[in-house]
């Protein structure tokens, strides 16, 4: 069995895109660029946009994190996406996502720009994605080929089974698996809450992508000898042990579930910091793509 080290992979994307970075500077160009826009208080949100930042630091992006309070009415932050849109040294934005209540996530998704997309959420990404034009690919997805990549891990003619259909992982994951070429050509199956069978379905599989966000979900009986496990999941579980006091589960009940498998992604460092890199990885193709406007 083969622990996929998330760690170690991004760490290696994300040199490859500080060297982009370090070209770009030397030729005289500007560094890029990437806005967080982080409405309310949740307190995972703050954790995954400091991450964010962070990473941009690493990879010698620019960064910068607009704050807005819970009670942003929607043309406050509107106009701050038109403001983002608009503005020239801004290669690529985000607003992090959920939302408080009263606003539109949908709405605000299609206010983004296409060209500064680089969550990869806007519908026409999308659309671009599925018809198999250049595309940002959405992180978590991209963050997982690229795991699928780095391990060799063979797809073609394989069963990839996804459980959770969400825009954002399950469905682009399942679309972008049954592509033709490498890491694609896979038979997939999408299921979701109403599927029937889940578990006969899910013992079937070769290659199973668990997104569903319900901690341990994915047990060993449910695993097929030799299979590929990525873990997608993370759930805060109350643990009085931990300083913060909970401690993150995968949706893969990893410790019953590993021994049975080729490969797996932990629960941290596995999904996780793939898809922090593939943003900046979005964000490096902004700017380049800026450069040649
Ligand atoms: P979501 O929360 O929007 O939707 C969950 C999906 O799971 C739904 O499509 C639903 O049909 C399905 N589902 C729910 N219960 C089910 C069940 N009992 N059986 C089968 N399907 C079921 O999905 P999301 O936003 O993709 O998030 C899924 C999980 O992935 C969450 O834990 C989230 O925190 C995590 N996540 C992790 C990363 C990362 O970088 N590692 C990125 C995005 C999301």
């Amino acid at each position: 069995m083969v622990i996929m080290d998330g760690k170690e992979v991004s760490e290696a994307l994300k040199r490859k895109i500080t060297a982009e970075v370090d070209k770009m500077v030397s030729a005289g160009r500007r560094r890029p660029k990437l806005v967080a826009v982080l409405v309310g208080d949740d307190g995972a949100s703050q954790v995954y946009v400091g991450h964010k930042e962070r990473a941009c630091g690493q990879v010698g992006f620019d960064s910068e994190v607009v704050r807005m309070p819970a009670s942003t009415t929607a043309d406050e932050l509107n106009a701050v996406i038109d403001r983002l849109n608009a503005d020239d040294s801004v290669d690529g934005f985000i607003v992090q996502l959920p939302l408080p209540g009263h606003l539109s996530e949908e709405a605000v998704i299609e206010r983004i720009s296409p060209l500064k997309d680089v969550d990869g959420f806007h519908p026409e990404t999308t659309g671009r994605m599925i018809s198999g034009l250049d595309a940002y690919l959405p992180a978590t997805p991209a963050g997982i080929l690229e795991l699928i990549k780095y391990y060799n891990i063979e797809t073609a003619g394989k069963h990839c089974v996804v459980i959770g259909r969400s825009n954002i992982v399950g469905r682009p994951i399942a679309n972008l698996l049954s592509m033709k070429g490498y890491p694609g050509d896979c038979t997939v199956t999408l299921c979701h809450s109403r599927t029937a069978d889940l578990k006969e379905i899910v013992r079937g599989a070769d290659i199973v992508i668990a997104a569903l966000g319900k901690a341990h979900f994915v047990t060993a009986d449910m695993i097929k000898e030799g299979a590929v496990v990525i873990d997608v999941g993370i759930t805060r579980i109350a643990d009085p042990s931990k300083k913060s006091g909970f401690r993150i589960a995968g949706d893969v009940d990893y410790d019953n579930v590993a021994p049975k498998c080729s490969y797996i992604t932990p629960v941290p460092g596995g999904v996780g910091p793939m898809t922090i890199a593939c943003l900046m990885q979005n964000t490096l193709k902004a700017a380049e793509r800026r450069t040649k406007r």
